[in-house]
């Protein structure tokens, strides 16, 4: 894989990401919660017909709010885990309610994914890893030496675990696996900056508690 672009995109600043193929140039995007111009123009420049997925980590309307619109412009097929699908429809577990009653257009899912399944992008396996505790459906993606990490974790901390479908007991379990990879994989989040597994190991309390004692939650 070659390229990783990010864009701050909607009023929570969610990180969306294009990453591409760098053998076949195929593309996906990751979490298009809002719209961007920047966006906008990397589709059009690379092309549209290039762009394979739109891999979700999860489903609150911050990651998932112009994925109509993005599928819509490109025909990417959306991919997202199992236990997530009932946030594509229902507000009180993606929270668009917040913002409006249009401000999610529906769309539906095309790869259900579950724990360890994995897809390819051009000659890049991605694998997605089941890390419930955000949310009972989120997901890691493994792309080379990359590791998209929504909103389970992020750069010194982790997501919220009091939102529905939230399991706090569960985020430490998902924490404590992505950090037992053995890789030190580049940490792209949800929000936030870019981070290091080594760097989450030594630095993010959160991440360092599930390691070192599983029953602190
Ligand atoms: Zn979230």
């Amino acid at each position: 894989m070659s390229l990783v672009k990010t864009y701050r995109v909607g009023a929570l600043s969610t990180n969306c990401y294009v990453i591409q193929d760098s053998a076949t140039k195929k593309m996906a995007i990751i979490d298009p919660g809002g719209i961007s111009a920047a966006l906008d123009k990397t589709i059009k420049d690379l092309g549209s017909e290039n762009f394979e997925y739109i891999i979700l980590t999860h489903g609150h309307f911050d990651h998932i709010r112009k994925v109509k619109r993005y599928k819509d412009l490109t025909n990417a097929k959306v991919v997202i885990n199992k236990n997530e699908l009932d946030f594509i429809f229902d507000k009180s577990l993606n929270l668009c309610h917040d913002f409006g009653p249009k401000a999610l257009e529906p769309f539906t899912a095309d790869l259900v994914l579950n724990d360890g399944d994995i897809i390819n992008l051009g000659k890049t396996r991605i694998k997605m890893l089941h890390t419930p505790g955000h949310t009972k459906g989120g997901a890691c993606y493994i792309c080379d030496k990359y590791l998209f990490t929504g909103d389970t974790l992020m750069k010194n901390t982790m997501g919220r675990t009091d939102l529905k479908s939230a399991n706090i007991k569960e985020m430490a379990n998902s924490l404590k696996r992505i950090g037992e990879l053995k890789e030190n994989y580049i940490i792209y989040p949800g929000h936030g900056d870019m981070s290091s597994l080594e760097c989450e190991k030594k630095n993010n309390p959160y991440l360092r508690k599930a390691l070192n004692d599983s029953n602190i939650y």
